[in-house]
């Protein structure tokens, strides 16, 4: 009899540690390694964010929490629901879990009986994936491409739906491309759900905050209300409040799903960190100020890296709309040979060579389900992300 449970051998081990491993490996041998293969802001955790979680302490905030969240931060969000996406949701209708990660884990946990398919547009967060396989779902992949701005294309949807699509996992802005939908995209989608009732749809908002230029975030149920009872909202404090060690997440949704969540959630973690949770109270009730500083610099990162990956050989890399990753294409690196007589035969040969080469650690393209591209993320400083720019023009020029 196997120790560990048959349903662990459906899962991958994260295809992003691994890149991040190896670049340990090599700065543990004494490299110079930059990694741009994390996923969370460079910045600080703003200070009133930090003094709010002290004082919780101080107070004695420090017991077991309500299951689903504390009332002071289900409100909070019922209110930022309103403020920012104009839903209209009660505070009744909130759960607050440990990281945007858990809920997510536990909507799929709460719904999937062996067989129900989820659509998951391809390129993806690692995570989606793995989770609906641990629960037993089956992945339906739909690939979009970067002529389409890697979006989901209404056609490609309609022709995904079964009668067994239980979910539609939505990520604006998307981890790993940065793509976000306008209003008028999330429409088009929003017009192939209506006609399918079957279909619950997960929108993952948790880069809302991070779009550049004259971008505007929209969100399905917003956009579409005949879909709001069929949509979990899920978001967090991780990347807009640049809060990913304080792990708390948040979403909204339908009353019997928020139930079996919270029933779930009362036998695993009970409710998340009381401390974190006054901290996120005053993150989404406090100022908002960082938010204009933090977008402000990954903007100017993100015109950095696209223009100088743009001018790098053999790369095609699109400027995106949001979060903050770029995924140039490296097709017609394939079939390329390195000075020391590699061939190129994938993105995966790519990265590790690159890696190799000039010590830049990025992410294979096909460990988000779309190839050959890489995700670069550009969470690091304007001197980091130039040179380690040069050194992948430099990488590609000598690929021939
Ligand atoms: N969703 C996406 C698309 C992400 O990239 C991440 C983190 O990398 C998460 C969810 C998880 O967020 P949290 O830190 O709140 O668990």
């Amino acid at each position: 009899m196997a120790f560990i449970a048959d349903a662990l051998s459906r899962v991958k081990p994260s295809a992003t540690i691994a890149v991040t491993q190896k670049a340990r490996d090599l700065k543990a041998q004494g490299r110079e390694v930059i990694s741009l293969s994390v996923g969370e802001p460079d910045f600080d955790t703003p200070g009133h964010i930090c003094d709010a979680a002290v004082e919780a302490i101080r107070r004695g905030e420090t017991r077991y929490p309500p299951v689903l969240g504390i009332p002071p931060l289900r409100e909070a969000v019922a209110k930022k629901f309103k403020r920012e996406n104009g839903l209209d949701y009660k505070a009744s209708d909130v759960i607050v879990a440990t990281g945007g990660k858990h809920i997510l884990f536990n909507a799929f946990l709460a719904t999937i009986n062996p067989g129900d398919e989820v659509i998951v547009p391809a390129p993806y967060w690692v995570s989606y994936p793995e989770m609906v396989a641990i629960c037993g779902g089956t992945n339906v992949f739909v690939d979009t491409t970067m002529e389409h701005g890697f979006k989901l294309q209404p056609e490609d949807l309609e022709r995904a739906i079964t009668p067994r699509t239980k979910w539609l996992v939505l990520n604006s802005p998307s981890n790993p491309s940065g793509a976000a939908y306008t209003h008028d995209e999330l429409k088009k989608v929003a017009e192939v759900l209506l006609r399918h009732p079957q279909v619950h749809i997960l929108t993952d908002d948790i880069y809302e905050h991070l779009v550049y230029g004259d971008f505007k975030f929209a969100t399905i149920a917003q956009v579409e209300p005949g879909l709001f009872e069929r949509t979990l909202t899920m978001n967090g404090v991780s990347k807009a409040y640049a809060m990913t060690g304080w792990r708390i997440g948040f979403a909204a949704g339908p009353a019997p799903l928020i139930k079996a969540m919270d029933m779930l959630q009362g036998q695993q973690t009970s409710g998340a960190c009381s401390i974190a949770q006054w901290a996120a109270v005053a993150a989404l009730e406090g100022p908002q100020d960082h938010l204009a500083v933090f977008r402000k610099a990954f903007q100017e990162r993100r015109d950095l890296v696209v223009s100088m990956l743009g001018q790098a050989k053999y790369l095609q890399c699109p400027s995106p709309e949001g979060a903050f990753y770029v995924f140039p294409s490296c097709a017609e690196a394939i079939g390329k040979k390195t000075p020391d007589g590699k061939v190129i035969g994938s993105d995966v040969d790519f990265v590790t060579s690159l890696l190799e080469a000039e010590g830049v650690a990025v992410v294979q393209g096909s460990a988000f389900g779309t190839g050959p591209n890489f995700r670069v993320s550009y969470a690091a400083s304007n001197t980091l992300l130039e040179d380690a720019c040069s050194k992948i023009q430099r990488f590609c020029a000598s690929l021939s």
